[in-house]
């Protein structure tokens, strides 16, 4: 089945539409004709080989809302026209420690991710969502709430979710106060999801112009991270952070803002490793630092059925495919407001 998509041909030369084929439809499978597609960092890392992983041709994109147009003969769990979403893994072994506990972000082989993955059925690559269409197990599918905008679903399937759950795993809870760093594509999400939950969120931010925004999404505070005296000020006022900046920075200045028993929590996967944080501090508050990585599927529908409740979204610029590398280029720049969507009405293949 061939259908046309954004394909990264190599690191350095830009995206251009071609056509990719797609499994042939498995009992469990359900293929979904894609509306929207979000613009993840981790896109922008694959594409150029940043992590030194990608394999081409690559076809990004993991943050997929569409219909279903058609679905295996054992499908039970959706019909054609749901509206459904679709994130960052399409597969896992499903037997290990962690499949069997519903947590197939840290399956024991490494779960199938929805690009650059190995495809289980035809040993291929898996192509993501800057596509026309997705084949999908039912299992990695999830139900999006009928009330929302769906352009704006589209970024709760990565950067939702992979702010939810260290939210949620590490019991955070009304009234506490949370730190969040950055205030891009996850950032921003985790800004309204943390204040959802009754959290009272301090945005830390090197765009002093975000500021404004921030308070809108749900912030308490504001602190510029480049100000050495705002950083001083918040010292020892918080319980929780989720660090969600693309680029090696400093961790210390934002241990520094841990209250005693506080924990870091990284989400960001720089190019280049973070120096070493300062020992010292740790110890003697009794400091953790922890990695997360995105969320399980019944995570993502929880996520969902949260924002369904709360009537929350993501902060969208929507663009056609032909725009992708102008995206890119503000996501570097840390430009962007507050996650681009590709519309793939709007593209032309
Ligand atoms: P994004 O939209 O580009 O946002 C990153 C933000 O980080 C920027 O808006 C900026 O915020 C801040 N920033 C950028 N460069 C900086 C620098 N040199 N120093 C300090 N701050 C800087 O990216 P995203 O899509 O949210 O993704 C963020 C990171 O998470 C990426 O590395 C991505 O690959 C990773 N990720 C991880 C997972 C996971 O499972 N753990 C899932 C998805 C994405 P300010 O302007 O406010 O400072
Ligand atoms: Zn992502
Ligand atoms: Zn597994």
């Amino acid at each position: 089945m061939k259908i046309n998509a954004l394909v990264a041909h190599d690191a350095t030369k830009p995206l251009s539409s071609s056509q990719i084929a797609l499994r042939p439809l498995q009992q469990q499978d359900v293929k979904i004709e894609i509306l929207y597609c979000g613009v993840c960092h981790s896109d922008l890392h694959m594409a150029r080989n940043e992590w030194a992983v990608s394999r081409y041709p690559l076809v990004p994109g993991h943050e997929i809302v569409g219909r279903v147009v058609e679905t295996g003969t054992d499908v039970t769990n959706f019909k054609a026209g749901d509206v459904v979403g679709v994130g960052v893994m399409v597969d896992s072994c499903r037997e290990c420690h962690f499949c069997q506990q519903k947590e197939e972000q840290y399956c024991e082989s490494g779960f199938v991710a929805t690009y650059n993955g190995i495809d289980k059925y035809t040993g291929d690559s898996t192509w993501g969502g800057y596509a026309q269409n997705v084949v999908v197990d039912q299992h990695f599918v999830v139900s999006v709430p009928q009330t929302l905008p769906l352009a704006g679903v589209a970024p709760l399937l990565c950067a939702g979710v992979t702010v939810w759950s260290p939210l949620r795993h590490f019991n955070v809870k009304a009234g506490d106060k949370v730190g969040v760093v950055g205030l891009g594509g996850l950032g921003h999400m985790a800004v309204k999801l943390a204040s959802a939950m009754g959290a009272e969120v301090t945005l830390f931010t090197t765009s002093p112009a975000k500021g404004e925004d921030a308070l809108r999404l749900g912030a308490k505070r504001v602190v510029v991270s480049r100000d050495a005296q705002q950083m001083a000020a918040a010292q020892t006022s918080l319980d929780f952070i989720v660090d969600c900046v693309s680029a090696p920075h400093d961790l210390d200045p934002y241990l520094a803002t841990l209250k005693t028993n506080g924990r870091l929590v990284l989400v960001g996967i720089p190019e280049q490793p973070h120096q070493s944080p300062n020992v010292t501090p740790m110890v003697n508050r009794r400091l953790s630092i922890s990695g997360s990585s995105i969320g399980s599927i019944q995570e993502t529908q929880e996520m969902l059925d949260f924002c369904g409740k709360h009537n929350i979204t993501a902060d969208i610029e929507l663009i056609a495919g032909e725009e992708i590398e102008t995206a890119f280029a503000r996501m570097l720049k840390g430009e962007v407001k507050y996650r681009f969507v590709i519309d793939m009405q709007a593209t032309h293949w």
